[in-house]
């Protein structure tokens, strides 16, 4: 990959980062503004909280994925497939540029990353049958 565009996605990185850290201050602010307009002694709806929480995980987890993907440019490694080492094609990047894994690891990973790819691999095992 060619300094340019390291640059270009060092800029496009930095973007996503600053959108999702803004994300994250908007919806603590959310949180406290519900919680001082509460009644004193009123129970909190459990489902909002867990709901807004599940919502700042994500973003915590895109954030810690951008700023992986930051420290690998800064390191030189950025496009490089974290798992098998190969280089991740360009449009994939253009489309995900925090990704760590080229598509081949990223459909088939060796640890399962996500519930809904182990769920996927499920099925097709069940259909290959
Ligand atoms: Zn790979």
């Amino acid at each position: 990959m060619d300094a340019q565009r390291r640059q270009g996605f060092a800029v496009l990185l930095q973007r996503q980062r600053e959108a999702l850290l803004r994300q994250l201050a908007a919806a603590t602010s959310v949180k406290g503004s519900l919680a001082a307009r509460r009644e004193p002694g009123t129970p909190s709806a459990p489902w909002d909280t867990s709901r807004s929480a599940a919502g700042t995980g994500r973003t915590h987890q895109a954030l810690e994925k951008v700023d992986a993907a930051l420290a690998r440019l800064a390191a030189g490694s950025y496009g490089t497939c974290t798992t098998c080492g190969r280089e991740i094609a360009l449009d994939r990047l253009d489309l995900v540029p925090a990704t760590a894994y080229c598509l081949r690891c990223a459909r088939h990973p060796p640890r399962a990353d996500t519930g809904v790819t182990r769920l996927t691999a499920a099925w097709a095992k069940f259909y290959r049958r």
